[in-house]
C-alpha cells in the first residue's frame, strides 16, 4: 500500500493534535482500536509519521498486515514466547515498539514495561469503542494466577486510545444533495446515483470517523477502580470525547457518507 501520511486519515485538525501529541511522547501506551475492517492499522502507520526520527521495532507473533515501515526491524515470536521478544527489547535504548495486539495480561505487563523502559508503545486492538476496550483491559485477569492487572500501572502508562469505523465516501463525481430526517434533518446529504467513475455504486472511496479517549487523571481513576464501560463513556464524555457515533452522524450530515453506511456500521 501506499504511504499514508497524517492528513490523509479523516482526522479533524483538533483531532489530529491529540493524537499527534501522545505519539510523539517521550514514553507511554498508544492504543488504535476499532471492529475488524474499520482501518485502525491505517491509522497507526500514518501515526508512525508522527514519531520523529525515532527507531521502530515491530515485535509479535504475525507481521502486522500491510504494515510496511522503512527501517523498522520485526521480532516475530511463537504465541508463548513473546514475553522473551519484550524483554529484549527493554533492553535496548529507547524507541518506538509496534505491537501487534495486546492479547493477554502478559502482553499488558510488557507494554506496561517497555513504556517503563523507555519506549513508546503502539498497538491495535480489535473493539467497539475506546471505553470498551479500556473497561476490558483493566478487567483482564492472569489465567495462571487469577491475579487482576495492574490497572494502576497501565492507567499511568495508557496516554491515548482511538476508536473508528470506516464509511464509503460518496462519489464526488456523481453525489447530489438528498433529504435527510430525523437527526439528520437540515444537514447537507448527499447520494451518489451511480456513474463511470465510481462504476454504478454512488460511492468511490473510504473515510473513518473516530473517537479519542486520551487518559486524564479522571479516566486513571476510573481505571484503577475498574469503572464499568457505562461509567468510562459517560465520564469521557465529560472530559470533552465526541462519541463515534456523534462523528459518524456529522459526516453523514456534511454529505461524506449515507445514512445506509450509517446503518450499517451499526449506529441505531
Ligand atoms: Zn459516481
Amino acid at each position: 500500500m501506499n504511504r499514508l501520511g497524517f492528513d490523509d486519515l479523516g482526522l479533524a485538525q483538533d483531532e489530529q493534535a491529540v493524537v499527534g501529541k501522545a505519539v510523539s511522547a517521550g514514553s507511554g501506551i498508544v492504543l488504535f482500536t476499532g471492529p475488524v475492517g474499520s482501518g485502525k492499522t491505517n491509522t497507526l502507520y500514518a501515526a508512525l509519521d508522527r514519531v520523529g526520527e525515532r527507531k521502530v521495532q515491530i515485535a509479535g507473533t504475525e507481521r502486522i498486515q500491510d504494515l510496511e515501515i522503512p527501517g523498522a526491524v520485526f521480532h516475530s515470536a511463537p504465541e508463548g514466547g513473546r514475553e522473551a521478544v519484550f524483554q529484549s527489547l527493554a533492553k535496548e535504548p529507547a524507541g518506538v515498539v509496534v505491537i501487534d495486539e495486546l492479547k493477554d495480561t502478559d502482553d499488558v505487563r510488557s507494554a506496561v514495561r517497555l513504556v517503563g523502559a523507555g519506549h513508546l508503545v503502539l498497538s491495535v486492538v480489535t473493539g467497539e469503542d475506546t471505553a470498551g476496550v479500556v473497561a476490558r483491559l483493566v478487567a483482564m485477569v492472569d489465567p495462571k494466577t487469577g491475579d487482576p492487572i495492574d490497572a494502576k500501572a497501565l492507567g499511568d502508562a495508557l496516554l491515548l486510545v482511538t476508536s473508528q469505523r470506516l464509511f464509503r465516501k460518496v462519489c464526488q463525481k456523481c453525489g447530489k444533495p438528498a433529504q435527510g430526517t430525523g437527526e439528520f434533518a437540515g444537514g447537507k446529504l448527499m447520494r451518489g446515483i451511480g456513474c463511470a467513475e465510481c462504476k454504478g455504486e454512488g460511492y468511490r472511496g473510504r473515510t473513518p470517523a473516530y473517537e479519542l479517549l486520551p487518559v486524564t487523571p479522571a479516566v486513571r481513576e476510573a481505571m484503577v477502580k475498574r469503572e464499568s464501560v457505562e461509567e468510562i463513556r459517560e465520564l469521557a464524555v465529560k472530559e470533552g470525547q465526541r462519541p463515534l457515533r456523534q462523528g459518524a452522524v456529522e459526516k453523514v450530515k456534511n454529505g461524506e457518507t449515507t445514512v445506509e453506511q450509517f446503518r450499517e456500521a451499526g449506529f441505531r
